[in-house]
């Protein structure tokens, strides 16, 4: 019988464990100071910069990286395990690096955030996820709008045991938070959508494992997000991310008719690169004229990201992000540095010259649809992304039994099963149901997204996930929607939700109250959405209590549901 002691771990892995990290430890402070080389590489001495910048001039972010990089921390979450400890004072940024996020005061505890390429997930690896948030977490698992999976209230003892558990399962966290390239998210219906142009998900693994496996691509001046769209009616939100790559097809024609110095370019599927979408500085990524085979994606995302961690700021953190390079540079210095790091031309070819994909279906990924192959896929609402362990059981055993034993995540806060014959849609239907979840559009209950708030953020000024379940419940015990309206609930201006893109955008604003307290309360903007009907919401009402938000949002879309003109949006209205 193994003995467990207070640290949670069997006496034979304490024994080990001790073992290792006072050995490692020992043998550490041996070691010289660590640097980095100018390519991010480990040297044996200390650097008088870190890319340009005096070290006296950092950052205090830079300073911790700098003194030592994130990914090397991990003898102390084994040893701060052996005592239950959180981390101290710059290791709570180098946790990070591990997906590891001491989320005090909001909850006194670690929020793991897994890495999952592209959202997709074998049913394995979805029980294993089940299993982390039952044994080590609060019995609940949360989707997030990378397609992305985060279980909170894990307690350092645990830590190790779950990384190790996340490796056992083919999976990683190293990289999903600090200043690192975040989950690579593609089109969630990918490879088995009639709509689609190509096929993304071999390219988002592909550069998902080109980052783990490149050690200098950690550490940029901030996060860097990448994203595949594949062309289909799906929507992935590419243009809100460092690095949008839009699938599109360009023809004979357009070749034929574009004065181009491209001689060699063959008809088929190619990738527009969209640059510097960071919708919290309200900002879209645009196209920067550059056309790339699918192939090319790779290197040339790894060369940009390059180019960055070598010139992006590291004094600021407010303008550390690509967009502040780019603004400072122009995207034509930017490519010129890029290409200076390739070893194949940047294929220049206009935007005009390309078909760009078919418009988006809002919500469109949820309920029954037919895939290439015959079969369907089925999306289902998650509300706010949050997944009870028997659900997310319940969901496994459902891809197994009627689907293909995988899950996709939307970035939307759902899930899709594929591979669903057609006469196994009915039982699967009810087998959803059965779990409390619904495959069917209501137009609005499946656009309803929302940030982790202040049950478990420290920067929120609202509950925001509470808040959002109670308002889509109002709103739909009290109207049907004829088209889909999504509602984006983010805690503050760090904009998790991306309340700037929802056709109504929530931020929470904390509102003084008469005996001069504050409560939780929101400004609201309005118009905004991505893709094809790209724009930024406006704001328009400020300071509003959440209490009485469900009237106030019940009253607009009452009034827009009467009012509005033919075909008229939200962005018009
Ligand atoms: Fe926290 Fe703000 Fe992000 Fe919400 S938007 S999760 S409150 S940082």
């Amino acid at each position: 019988m193994v003995s467990i002691d207070e640290s949670g771990f069997s006496t034979e892995q304490t024994t080990f464990i001790k073992a290792f990290v006072s050995g490692f430890c020992q043998g550490r402070d041996s070691i010289p100071h660590l640097g980095q080389d100018s390519d991010g590489r480990f040297t044996h001495e200390v650097e008088e910069t870190v890319h340009g910048t005096p070290i006296d001039d950092l950052c205090k972010e830079e300073r911790i990286k700098h003194t030592k990089n994130g990914l090397d921390c991990y003898d102390e979450i084994l040893a701060n395990a052996l005592d239950n400890k959180f981390p101290e004072a710059e290791d709570v940024f180098r946790y990070k690096f591990h997906g590891l996020f001491h989320v005090a005061p909001a909850q006194d505890s670690f929020m793991l955030r897994c890495r999952i390429a592209g959202g997709a997930l074998s049913t394995y690896q979805f029980r294993g996820l089940a299993e982390i948030a039952q044994d080590w977490g609060p019995g609940r698992a949360d989707l997030t709008t990378r397609a992305n999976v985060q279980i909170r209230e894990i307690e350092p003892k645990n830590c190790p045991a779950v990384l190790m558990k996340l490796a056992d399962l083919g999976l990683t966290s190293q990289g999903s938070g600090a200043d690192n390239v975040r989950n690579v998210t593609a089109t969630p219906t990918t490879g088995f959508d009639p709509t689609e142009l190509i096929d993304v998900m071999p390219y988002a693994r592909a550069m998902h494992h080109y980052i783990l496996k490149n050690r200098d691509l950690y550490g940029l001046p901030r996060k860097f997000n990448i994203s595949y769209d594949s062309g289909g009616c799906v929507s992935v939100c590419a243009d809100t991310n460092d690095i949008g790559f839009q699938a599109v097809r360009v023809t004979q024609d357009s070749i034929d008719n574009h004065p181009s110095e491209i001689s060699n370019l063959q008809p088929g599927v190619y990738f527009r690169m969209q640059l510097c979408g960071i919708t919290g500085h309200q900002q879209f990524a645009t196209d920067c004229g550059v056309l790339l085979t699918p192939a090319e994606t790779i290197p040339v995302a790894a060369a940009l990201i390059r180019v960055f961690i070598e010139n992006g700021n590291r004094t600021n953190r407010n303008k550390a992000r690509l967009k502040y390079l780019v603004d400072d540079w122009g995207f034509e210095k930017t490519l010129e540095e890029t290409q200076k790091k390739l070893t194949f031309p940047l294929r220049r070819f206009p935007l005009e010259h390309c078909e760009v994909p078919n418009p988006k279906d809002k919500q469109g990924y949820l309920g029954i649809h037919p895939q290439t192959d015959g079969k369907n896929y089925i999306g289902i609402c998650t509300p706010v992304g949050r997944m009870s362990v028997a659900q997310m059981h319940a969901l496994a055993d459902i891809a197994d039994q009627f689907g293909r034993s995988e899950i996709r995540l939307t970035v939307w806060q759902n899930l899709i099963i594929p591979g669903i014959p057609d006469d196994k849609i009915q039982a699967a239907i009810t087998a959803i149901q059965a779990t409390g979840l619904d495959h069917r559009n209501h137009n609005l209950t499946g656009g309803i997204i929302a940030c982790t708030g202040s049950a478990g953020c420290k920067y929120a000024a609202a509950e925001t996930k509470g808040q959002a379940v109670a308002l889509g419940q109002h709103l739909a015990s009290k109207m049907i929607l004829d088209l889909p309206i999504n509602l984006h609930l983010t805690g503050c201006k760090h904009s998790c939700a991306q309340h700037y893109i929802g056709d109504i955008g929530m931020v929470g604003n904390r509102v003084k109250i008469d005996d001069g307290s504050t409560v939780d309360g929101y400004n609201i903007v309005l118009g905004g959405g991505c893709d094809d009907q790209q724009a930024i919401a406006r704001e328009v009402w400020k300071s509003v209590k959440a209490t009485d938000i469900n009237a106030l949002i019940e009253q607009l879309l009452c009034t827009y549901l009467a009012q509005r003109q033919d075909g008229e949006t939200f962005a018009h209205f």
